[in-house]
């Protein structure tokens, strides 16, 4: 009898290095050329059928589903590694992390733990990320999903450590007396959700108002702290935020780290967006304070331009960072020698496996050098000036809100507009820009006044696509106004 087994390898290994090639070389045409796509375009219903048909029983060559994907998927992308992609704050992600995704996937290797290179490298990017920040090398870290995630683990650890109880053990049944944690009004939603998840309640989060700057109002904390205390609640961390999602405002991070020391409290950064500042040279000082954080969460996958997904939560006191998360099982003990003596890195988060996201950061960093992402950073802030200054000389548009970093809220005003009227006509200028695929802006109401909002996180935005923009944003505005659009209601 024959042996029948079966496996997922190829009978023929030729034809797959065929194929394989011309997947790369493809892939490689497809970046290059980017620019000569649309941002981003509607996808017909008959594409969309195609991923909706039951699970394949039986399988087909991998030529064809290759040419699936370049028929059905490749020309309907998100759009936001385009150049002229701005929408909400996201990376324009960069072919060498890419290839890292691949080479990871090639090993398929679990970054749960254990002895191998692969653990070091995650190691390495944690400790890179740390010496980024000016972070202390005791300090720990771990890498995560994406911004959120690390979040959530920050406060988790906050939460643990300034419980003053066993919170693993007793829950927060044990607790004296409730939590209170503390974030301007401007906080990302993702806060929402951790309070929720960690069983605290949204009503643990405090909104502290914003100044008109969008910034947390520090006098506002402060009474806010003391009424907490009064009324027999215990006030354990501020969140402060390094660069908003509405409008990139920063929050005073010296002056809180200040407040935090004064009030014993822990002082969790989300730094998502801005805490990548803390490698641009003229930037660095927007983000000054934003070491003495006891926690911060940050985004490989915005502004080091990794592909998706990648965010890192940093703790300052690695026995609080370990002691809230730690388990040892039965069945993953570590051993003194072999593939289990490597520490467990799933000790420092919520999952078991972990995948390798760690190589696309590692080869990006290794490849351009720390100082080029920074000068990277600069470029994009100095795009939003420029960007600031066209739409100031230009009387048909109005800036909604200064510009602090990367972010511009503005909005086409030709006068004499009612608000909802703006908002209707602004919002499908918006939605024009995208379904033409010219610019890719989102929308945000700030301080009650709605305006578009270009968040330029891209490297490979040039002056001549801002240019464009401005000058589409003006003759949509211009003839959608001639139509009376707005005043259709
Ligand atoms: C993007 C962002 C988050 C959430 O991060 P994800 O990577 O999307 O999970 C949290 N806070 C801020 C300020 C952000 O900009």
């Amino acid at each position: 009898m024959t042996e029948t087994a079966e496996t997922l390898d190829p009978t023929d290994w030729e034809a797959l290095r065929t194929l394989a090639r011309r997947i790369i070389d493809d892939a490689v045409d497809y970046t290059r050329d980017i620019r000569d796509r649309p941002v981003w375009r509607d996808m017909p219903p008959e594409v969309r059928k195609r991923f909706q048909t039951a699970a394949p029983q039986e399988g087909q060559p991998l030529g064809e589903v290759y040419d699936d994907i370049v028929q059905n998927m490749l020309p309907y992308p998100m759009g936001n590694i385009h150049p002229r992609f701005w929408m909400w704050y996201m990376g324009s992600s960069n072919f060498t992390g890419a290839l890292g995704d691949f080479l990871a996937a090639i090993l398929g290797s679990n970054l749960g733990g254990g002895d191998h290179a692969a653990a070091e490298i995650d190691k390495q990017v944690v400790n890179w990320l740390k010496e980024m920040m000016g972070y202390p090398a005791e300090a720990s870290g771990t890498l995560v999903s994406g911004g959120s995630m690390a979040n959530l683990i920050g406060l988790t650890v906050a939460r643990n450590r300034m419980s003053g109880i066993d919170l693993r053990e007793e829950g927060l049944g044990g607790l004296a007396a409730p939590l209170r944690f503390y974030a301007s009004d401007q906080v990302h939603s993702c806060h929402q959700t951790a309070v929720e998840t960690l069983g605290l309640g949204n009503r643990a989060l405090s909104r502290v108002p914003s100044g008109p700057d969008c910034r947390m109002d520090l006098g506002a904390l402060r009474e806010a702290i003391a009424r907490d205390r009064a009324g027999g609640l215990a006030p354990a961390c501020v969140i402060a935020t390094a660069g908003t999602v509405n409008t990139g405002a920063l929050d005073d991070l010296e002056a809180i780290a200040d407040l935090c020391a004064e009030e014993g409290l822990w002082l969790h950064v989300d730094g998502c967006i801005g805490a990548l500042l803390a490698i641009a040279p003229r930037g660095r000082s927007l983000v000054r304070g934003i070491a003495r954080a006891d926690s911060i969460a940050l985004d490989p996958h915005k502004w080091l331009h990794a592909p998706f997904e990648v965010g890192c939560a940093l703790v300052r006191d690695a026995g609080a960072h370990l002691g809230s998360f730690t388990l040892t099982s039965e069945y993953l003990q570590t051993s003194a020698r072999g593939i289990a003596s490597g520490a467990w890195l799933h000790d420092y988060g919520l999952q078991t496996s972990r995948g390798f996201r760690a190589l696309k950061v590692w080869m990006a960093l290794k490849e351009h050098g720390v100082a080029k992402f920074g000068r990277l950073i600069e470029q994009d802030l100095a795009h939003a000036r420029y960007l600031t200054a066209r739409i100031e000389a230009t009387p048909a548009l109005q800036l909604c809100f200064p510009t602090s970093i990367n972010i511009v809220c503005f909005r086409y005003d030709p006068g004499e507009l009612p608000e909802d009227a703006l908002k209707r006509l602004n919002t499908e200028i918006m939605l024009r820009l995208q379904e033409t695929g010219v610019a890719a802006v989102s929308d945000t109401t700030v301080k009650g006044r709605h305006c578009l909002r270009v968040a330029i996180n891209n490297h490979r935005t040039t002056r001549a696509d801002l240019d464009i923009l401005v000058e589409e944003v003006s003759r949509l505005g211009m003839a959608l106004k001639a139509e009376a659009f707005a005043d259709q209601g």
